[in-house]
């Protein structure tokens, strides 16, 4: 394997989300609106906004599911989509270079440029 752990999970939630837990496009949502949020001076005010609003559940459990960190989280995420839905999950390695292609579709390598079409 020419690619790790983080960027196979990386490609699968990214192309696959709609294959996530309801509970786990929850957290996603949530890591990525937390990020926003992060180096914004008002992020109090917002976060209470976003709250309100449910795009923050507000529930330490929730967040709870990122405590080993977002890596592990979507490696999780990528293993059980593995398993349950493998056949339908494309890993679009480039046959020259067998490093991993931006996107399940995708007929040219972004590392050595090798085309496939
Ligand atoms: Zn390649």
């Amino acid at each position: 394997m020419s690619y790790s752990e983080i960027e196979l999970a990386d490609y699968i939630v990214k192309h696959y989300s709609e294959l996530l837990s309801l509970s786990q496009k929850m957290i996603l949502k949530q890591y990525r609106h937390s990020l926003k949020l992060a180096d914004r001076a008002d992020r109090e005010r917002l976060i209470s906004i976003y709250t309100r609003s449910k795009w923050l559940s507000g529930e330490p459990e929730t967040f709870a599911q990122l405590d080993g960190g977002y890596s592990n989280f979507i490696i999780n995420c990528s293993k059980e989509l593995l398993s349950k839905h493998g056949a339908d999950i494309v890993i679009n390695i480039c046959p020259q270079c067998g490093r991993l292609a931006r996107t399940p579709l995708a007929k040219q390598c972004r590392h050595c440029f090798f085309d496939w079409h």
